[in-house]
């Protein structure tokens, strides 16, 4: 069984603290490795070793941090098959979806190998006679990232890159359940050529993140995980005088207009829900179908649903894999149980599937008549349940999502253009779908929700990643007219 351990200066270092959490294959139930979790002191060892690399890292120049972010981003590229087992080992979603992490983490490496046009800033010649002014954003020193299980080589990956590409020195802390493909990130990332202590790697649990929140060191800190986490860090941080941007959970809503392309919508609904076993915090959870559109929406999910392939993510015929830990597992069956109990109709009963071996698995479901007072609907169950919620108008789908405690993504299925253009002006959500049911923005755009779904002013990666990472420095020079200089440089008067 192998250890996980942390990677502080370049080295790999073990913890001391006697504490560790096990990691799973949670396909077959076995656990493959242990985490040693951090002591106070080793948090403050990486925190050290990031601020001493500090002080020459931010000094180099844009070519050399553009040549090393490029060996990176190559080093991903080539090692990307690999990222992906062993995303899906710990992780358990299937092959193809950790393909598509991969992709996506790339994508945000990309964008910060451009860091030459990001950090390029503004001039004013002659803002007042003989006055110029020009803007810069300048590093902000050591930055932290807190990451969840759920995308364990993506989220770090939403955070890392802009952060060094800007200048700044940066210590992770990743989900404690499936470390092992963003530490062989953090490998690539020592192999591309950067100084030791850049970027270093603490795994943990409450005392690393606590230790973060409150370290003078650490400028900055950008958290991605649930609700009441974020809302903790959020504030823990910001009473330290840190910035923090920490995007919490979500409860995202497919609007169906009885317009839609049925089959487009159900095809949405199914890959959107139970994709990655509903472990996304941009999974579709809920649908909205308004009107008649109801009956036959749940009609052709449920075809779907029959074909769906449950099974390990190794095996290239799976759609869809384990949860990530039994506890989680059976905490989502409690949510079919809950949902019949409150009045909802079960269509599909993912609790009926039956699976071989002791894998974390659970089939799909999906529930209709669902009211906005059950807890299938209030709470976050980030798992393969889909409810679906009936309503009469349009305007009944938009004042549910506006009620919903989260803002994360919003979509909706409809041939209206006038509709959908409405609808991207109602939806009270930060990232929106018009025919999309999963719209997360591409690396040059920027992520996060609205509501509970992120505490901070800034989202991340993207151009507020490359903002949150920086601060302004503001230059205004004034030279005499070279007319009065006493060196000889050719003008009548100084001759
Ligand atoms: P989590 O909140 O349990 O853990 C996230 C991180 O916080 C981990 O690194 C964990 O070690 C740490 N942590 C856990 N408990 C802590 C505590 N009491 N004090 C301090 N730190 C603590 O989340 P998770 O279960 O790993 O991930 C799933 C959640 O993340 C879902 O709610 C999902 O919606 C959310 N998520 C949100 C986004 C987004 O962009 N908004 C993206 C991915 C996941």
């Amino acid at each position: 069984m192998k250890t996980i351990h942390h990677l502080i200066d370049g080295e790999s270092v073990a913890s001391t603290s006697g504490r560790t959490t096990p990691v799973f294959n949670p396909a077959t139930g076995e656990q493959t490795g242990e985490v040693g979790l951090a002591t106070i002191e080793e948090v403050d060892r990486a925190v050290a070793s990031a601020k001493a690399a500090f002080e020459t890292w931010h000094t180099f120049s844009v070519a050399k941090r553009t040549k090393l972010m490029f060996n990176w981003r190559n080093l991903v590229v080539d090692n990307a098959d690999e990222i992906a087992a062993r995303l899906t080992a710990e992780h358990g979603k299937v092959l193809s979806d950790s393909g598509g992490e991969v992709a996506r983490a790339i994508e945000n490496i990309e964008y910060a190998c451009g860091l030459a046009e990001h950090l390029k800033g503004r001039y004013s010649e002659q803002a007042s006679t003989g006055v110029d002014v020009y803007s810069v954003r300048r590093p902000l020193g050591v930055v932290a990232g807190i990451t969840p299980f759920n995308f364990p080589a993506m989220v770090p990956v939403w955070m890392m890159p802009n952060a060094i590409a800007c200048g700044n020195t940066f210590v992770l802390k990743p989900s404690e359940r499936d470390p092992s493909a963003p530490r062989f990130i953090v490998e690539l990332f020592q192999e591309a050529g950067f100084p030791p202590g850049v970027l270093n790697m603490v795994n943990g649990d409450k005392v690393a993140v606590d230790r973060l929140l409150e370290h003078p060191d650490v400028k900055a800190l950008s958290f991605v995980g649930s609700t009441p986490i974020a809302k903790y860090v959020y504030q823990t941080g910001t009473s330290h005088g840190k910035r923090i941007q920490a995007l919490g959970g979500a409860k995202n809503h497919m609007v169906v207009l009885p317009d839609a392309d049925i089959d487009l919508a159900a095809d949405s609904a199914v890959s959107a829900a139970y994709g990655s076993a509903g472990e996304r915090c941009m999974a579709i959870s809920v649908a909205v179908a308004v009107g008649d559109v109801a009956d036959p929406l749940v009609d052709a999910i449920k075809v779907r649903m029959e074909k769906l392939t449950i099974g390990p993510g190794t095996d290239s015929s799976s759609e869809m894999g384990p949860l990530i830990t039994r506890e989680h597992r059976d905490k989502v069956a409690g949510y079919i149980e809950a949902g019949a109990d409150a009045g909802a109709t079960v269509v599909v009963d993912g609790r009926d599937a039956r699976f071989d071996g002791d894998g974390f698995f659970l089939g799909v479901s999906l529930l209709d008549n669902v009211t906005a007072d059950m807890t299938v609907y209030t709470d976050e169950i980030f798992g393969p349940v889909l409810s679906v919620v009936r309503v009469d108008t349009y305007q009944e789908a938009a004042e549910l999502i506006a009620a919903n405690q989260w803002g994360n993504g919003a979509a909706i299925f409809t041939r209206d253009g006038g509709a959908a253009r409405r609808f991207q002006e109602d939806a009270d959500a930060g990232m929106i779908g018009i025919n999309v049911p999963i719209p997360v923005p591409v690396g040059y755009h920027s992520f996060g929700g609205w509501k509970d779904s992120a505490f901070g002013d800034t989202t991340i990666y993207g151009p507020e990643g490359i903002h949150f990472y920086t601060r302004p420095k503001v230059l205004t020079s004034r030279w005499p007219d070279p007319a009065g200089s006493t060196v000889n440089l050719g003008f009548p008067t100084n001759q």
